[in-house]
């Protein structure tokens, strides 16, 4: 039986950012995934979407050619080659990931894993024994009930990836179908822009409704997600699972039982790749006795990678009114921005509350680049710089984030 300190069950950003932490550190690392490395994130979540959305981009842009003083003819789309991209986006990270498995002497065990008891798992007839297990199995698309999910036109965001031709027509159900705006976890303004946006770009949206008859060719099922915690011998175990099927962990991400850790999705919201990874990376600190910074969940930067983008980080104006915190609003809107001018990218705004003492308590952008943007908000957040912190830094000129120091010194 192979015996090691630490073995991470799941090889997602939440399980491979622990396990090649945990080596560093110097401990004897195995990891098991019954799929590849790189988790829902690098096989059909964060990186082919991301790849998709690139080839959607090309496509409009060759489309507005002309307003460029460009002519080009009618672009023709080889669906089968778009898919092909994302294949190669994902081999391509898949090959970094299995290059650090090696460089860092971690063990890969390509297969599923189940508990035997507390120190033991399964995986494909080998013991391996394990002195602290963290689990990091992810989560799963939920399905809807009044859905018969069986049929080949109806979808959630791993079966676009087996598409052979780009669809006619789309339902996609989610986005807050149920809700009274789409977007519903972003700033109402926000949520109110994008949907213009959609509607300019005919997208039928309707919203505080449920799905119910569809004539569309695909029907793609988008109403979130539960802890992927059943059928590997947690229950067995005596792991404590909570509602939505997540594993319910203390503070610094222990399950009731004492050598058993869980990170990432499992553990449930905000379900998001860099949450997994550093709770991964914290949990294992933690385990090590290294004291690590505790994660502050109201500073988590959150993308949606629309056109235009959204990022925002912190409270929203909504809760900060429900919390009863005093704040400023300070906004400004892309149109009036250099960069955006020039390349013609002027949709959106970017809106910054504030508290008394100066703080960012919360930041929302739509617009071209928002999501990289979003980064600096977190770097400030994070480490409590106030607004004469970000304003005493050089913004560099022509740049949308030139757009950031702008709106904030509205305040000075
Ligand atoms: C379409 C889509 C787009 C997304 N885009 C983004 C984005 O742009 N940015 C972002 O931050 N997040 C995005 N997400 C969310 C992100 O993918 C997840 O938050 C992230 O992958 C969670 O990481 P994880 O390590 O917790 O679990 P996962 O990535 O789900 O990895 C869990 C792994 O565990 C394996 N596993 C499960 N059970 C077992 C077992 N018993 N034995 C062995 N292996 C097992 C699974 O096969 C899987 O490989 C997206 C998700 C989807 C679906």
């Amino acid at each position: 039986m192979k015996k090691y300190q630490l073995i991470v069950v799941g090889g997602g950003p939440g399980g491979y950012t622990a396990a090649f932490r945990a080596a560093e550190l110097g401990m004897s690392v195995a990891i098991v995934d019954d799929n590849d490395l790189g988790g829902v994130c690098l096989n059909w979540g964060c990186i082919p979407t991301k790849s998709l959305l690139k080839n959607a981009e090309v496509f409009e842009l060759i489309n507005n050619a002309n307003s460029y003083g460009i002519e080009v003819g009618k672009p023709k789309i080889h669906f089968e080659k778009i898919i092909n991209k994302t294949i190669q986006a994902r081999k391509r990270l898949s090959k970094g990931l299995h290059f650090q498995v090696r460089k860092l002497g971690v063990d890969f065990f390509p297969g599923f894993a189940t508990f035997i008891d507390q120190n033991s798992i399964e995986v494909d007839g080998n013991t391996l024994h394990g002195d602290t297990f963290i689990i990091a199995t992810g989560s799963k698309a939920k399905h809807l009930h009044s859905i018969d999910h069986s049929g080949e036109n109806v979808m959630t965001a791993k079966e676009i990836f087996s598409l052979k031709k780009l669809p006619e027509s789309m339902t996609i159900i989610g986005a807050g179908e149920a809700k009274e705006n789409i977007l519903p976890n972003e700033d109402v303004e926000v949520s109110q822009w994008m949907h213009k946006v959609l509607k300019r770009k005919k997208v039928d949206i309707q919203t505080g409704t449920m799905a119910t008859e569809i004539n569309d060719e695909y029907i793609l099922v988008s109403i979130g997600v539960e802890g992927n915690s059943s059928g590997f011998g947690l229950k067995k175990i005596g792991i404590e699972i909570g509602s939505n099927n997540h594993i319910i962990v203390d503070k610094n991400g222990k399950t009731n039982l004492d050598n058993i850790y869980a990170v990432g999705d499992v553990i449930g919201p905000p379900w998001l790749a860099h949450v997994s990874s550093s709770e991964g990376l914290y949990v294992v600190e933690h385990i090590a006795k290294l004291s690590p910074k505790k994660i502050d969940y109201d500073c988590v930067p959150a993308c949606t990678y629309s056109k235009p983008e959204i990022g925002s980080i912190g409270l929203s104006q909504k809760i900060l009114d429900e919390r009863g915190i005093d704040y400023k609003v300070v906004k400004s809107f892309f149109n009036a921005n250099g960069k955006a001018v020039a390349s013609d990218s002027t949709e959106g705004f970017i809106k910054i509350l504030v508290s008394d003492r100066n703080q960012i308590l919360g930041a929302h952008i739509i617009g071209s680049n928002a999501t990289e943007m979003i980064s600096e908000f977190s770097l400030a957040m994070s480490n409590n710089l106030s607004v004469e912190n970000i304003l005493d830094s050089i913004h560099p000129h022509p740049t949308f984030s030139e757009a950031i120091f702008e709106t904030l010194m509205q305040l000075r």
